[in-house]
Order: C-alpha cells, then sequence, then structure tokens
C-alpha cells in the first residue's frame, strides 16, 4: 500500500563539489545511463569557452558587464569568482524544474556550494574525492590541456577545498568512474526517503475499519475485521 505517506513531490537540488580532476563531470555524465528525471543546471560564466566548448551547453558565455548586470538583477541562485572568472547559476530554471518534480544537479566550486547551503537547508551536498592526491595530479597532468604552473595551482587548490570537506553530507571518493556514479545514485534515492521529505501520515484512514482495532481489540478475536 502507498498511501500511507504523503511526501513532498518537489525534485532534489543536488550539489556536487570536488576538485579539479576528481571526476565530477564525468560522474555526472555517467549518471544518465543511472539515473532519469533530473537536469543538469547550465551555468553562466566569464570565463571563455575552451575547444569543443558550446554556448547554452556547456556554459552561457559572458562578458563581465553581463554577468554583473545579472547579480544586480537578483538572477543568480549563487555565484562566485574562481580564477578571476565569474561563474553563476542561473535561478529560473532550477525552481523551474524543481517545482515540476525533476532532481536538479548543480556541479559548482565550494564557495557557492556553501552560499547554497545557508539558503537551501533541503539541498543534498557531496563532495568528489580523487582516491589519493598523487592520482589527482595525475588526472590534470594526463588531460594535457593546461601549462605545469596551471597544474600546480589547482592541486594548490585541490587542498583548500578539501578542507570543507566536513560541510558536505556526503563523500564519495572517485576510484572507479561506474562505482562512484552508482554511489552517487544511492545518495540521491536515500534522500528521497529521508523523513524530512514526509508532509503527512494516514494511519487511520476512515476508509478502513481497521482503526477501530484500536478501541476495541476484541474485534480481531472475533475476526470482525476484514482483513
Ligand atoms: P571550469 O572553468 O573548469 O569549467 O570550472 C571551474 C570551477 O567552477 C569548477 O569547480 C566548476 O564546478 C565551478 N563552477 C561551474 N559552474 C559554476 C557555478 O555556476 N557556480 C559556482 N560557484 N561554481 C561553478
Amino acid at each position: 500500500m502507498s498511501n500511507i505517506i504523503k511526501s513532498n513531490t518537489k525534485g532534489s537540488l543536488i550539489v556536487i563539489s570536488g576538485p579539479s580532476g576528481s571526476g565530477k563531470d564525468s560522474i555526472c555524465e555517467r549518471l544518465k545511463e543511472y539515473k532519469d528525471n533530473f537536469w543538469l543546471s547550465i551555468s553562466c560564466t566569464t570565463r571563455k569557452p575552451r575547444e569543443g566548448e558550446e554556448h547554452g551547453i556547456n556554459y552561457y558565455f559572458m562578458s563581465k558587464e553581463e554577468f554583473e548586470a545579472g547579480i544586480e538583477n537578483n538572477e543568480f541562485l549563487e555565484y562566485a569568482s574562481y580564477n578571476g572568472k565569474y561563474y553563476g547559476t542561473p535561478k529560473s530554471k532550477v525552481n523551474e524544474y524543481l517545482n515540476k518534480g525533476i532532481d536538479v544537479i548543480l556541479v559548482i566550486e565550494v564557495q557557492g556550494a556553501l552560499k547554497i547551503k545557508k539558503t537551501i537547508k533541503e539541498a543534498i551536498f557531496i563532495f568528489i574525492m580523487p582516491p589519493t592526491m598523487r592520482e589527482l595530479i595525475k588526472r590534470l597532468k594526463k588531460r594535457g590541456t593546461e601549462t605545469n604552473s596551471k597544474i600546480i595551482e589547482r592541486f594548490k587548490k585541490a587542498y583548500k577545498e578539501i578542507n570543507e570537506i566536513t560541510k558536505y553530507n556526503y563523500v564519495v571518493v572517485n576510484d572507479e568512474l561506474d562505482k562512484a556514479t552508482k554511489k552517487v545514485c544511492a545518495i540521491i534515492d536515500a534522500q528521497k526517503c529521508s523523513v524530512d521529505r514526509i508532509e503527512e501520515v494516514y494511519l487511520n484512514n476512515p476508509e478502513e475499519e481497521i482503526h477501530e482495532l484500536l478501541i476495541d481489540d476484541k474485534k480481531f478475536e472475533n475476526n470482525e475485521i476484514n482483513l
């Protein structure tokens, strides 16, 4: 029977962070194989597109002036400055999807995640960790897209980000992409069963005579209740 509990049907807001090279983007990409009914938010940024990146698919690329106008008009759920560039989550689409019962995933850095933690209590915060710091630097080097000094900069930033790990609800070590993705999926599923989502519990459904047992237990012995 499924009508004993009425739970909140809004989508869950899932915030995923982790240092560069932790594999958080790959996990979200792989999540499509394990989970439906979710939307991966597209952020706005003032950084330049990298090779292969497309406006409206990877990010909404915009000028500093456009971004600052967005801040002024309160268009961002959160925003942060990272490596001298702005990054922000547009508010409108997020709310639209959550209200439709669709889960929304934000892959954002730590400062932005902590801002959301202050304002949206029910959001789920997941931190993705590399298996070791040696593996992290190996992954950054393997990408081959950045200079050695940029790699070191990202490596140092990783230490700072990992310092904030206890402010998250869950940590997933990404030693194997598939395993880590399944764990993220399990966390999201588990949260759907959280008692925090309960709106009402119907123990005494008036259409059922079963609650009469609470007043008169003889009815059970006498087989007077139709089970
Ligand atoms: P990248 O330039 O490598 O694409 O992203 C740099 C960092 O910014 C990553 O940690 C990424 O998750 C984060 N980021 C991407 N979009 C947003 C956003 O909307 N808000 C915040 N706070 N961080 C973001």
